[in-house]
């Protein structure tokens, strides 16, 4: 008889840099009771050009602390912040309905891609010691010219809302949703709380959940991932997303 894949819980925090360093923390506490130091820690190098991560500045050390505790750390764009004008209507829409104008990687090329991809992780190799685990474009959504760049600079690790895959090796990992939570507006708010509790009981073997540092100034999205956490923790072990890779050797 065929042995079930083991099943992962694949935790990860959004939108790591200075600026969110407070809320951050508060996110980590939530996570750690759950999942221990498996983590995916998204890191963005500037966050809205003004919150720069600088090598050896405190939050820097914190970044490889974090790392030497086993955290895993992605490049999460470099700027977080749609600067391309969007030449199709439909890509513009898309970016801005998506988004709020977060979309970073959607209408790059594939060399402005790939310089913000080799900046990024430069710095973020120089500030942890190790390579980064991967890159998840900021709101998940990726141009053609991200997915080249990713691809030429042999990124091991990419996510979005759908699928997790190699660049690297032009391989899937892994199918399914990820559960996140939203608070830009109450409706929003409220179909995230929804779908979060109709997700965690889904029944499939990758469960992902991202959490954004504006969850936690909402009682009830932090009441709702406290619950999606418990849920989906039982019958999945906490998982790395590098443990995808080694289950596809
Ligand atoms: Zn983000």
């Amino acid at each position: 008889m065929a042995t079930r894949p083991e099943r992962l819980l694949l935790a990860s925090v959004h939108d790591v840099c200075p600026r969110f360093e407070r809320e951050v923390d508060r996110l980590l506490d939530l996570l750690h009771p759950h999942v221990g130091a498996c983590i995916a820690l998204l890191v963005v190098p500037n966050h809205w050009c003004d919150s720069p991560i600088v090598p050896s500045s405190p939050f820097a050390r914190r970044l490889r602390r974090w790392a030497d505790e086993g955290m895993e750390i992605f490049l999460h764009g470099y700027f977080h912040r749609d600067t391309t004008q969007h030449r199709r209507a439909a890509t513009r829409l898309r970016a801005r309905i998506m988004t709020a104008g977060e979309g970073e990687f959607l209408g790059l090329s594939r060399l402005q891609a790939e310089d913000r991809i080799v900046r990024g992780r430069d710095l973020l190799e120089q500030v942890t010691g190790r390579p980064i685990a991967g890159f998840v474009a900021p709101a998940w959504l990726y141009g053609p010219g991200a997915k080249a760049a990713l691809a030429h600079c042999s990124v091991a690790l990419a996510e979005d809302h759908l699928r997790i895959w190699s660049p690297k090796m032009g391989r899937q990992l892994a199918r399914g949703p990820v559960i996140t939570w939203a608070s830009r507006t109450p409706l929003r708010l409220a179909s995230s709380l929804a779908a979060a509790a109709v997700l965690r009981q889904a029944p499939v073997d990758i469960l992902r959940i991202g959490v954004h540092p504006p969850d936690c100034h909402h009682e009830p999205i932090v009441r709702s991932i406290e619950k999606t956490l418990g849920a989906a923790a039982s019958g999945r072990r906490p998982g790395r997303y590098s443990d995808l890779l080694a289950r596809s050797a």
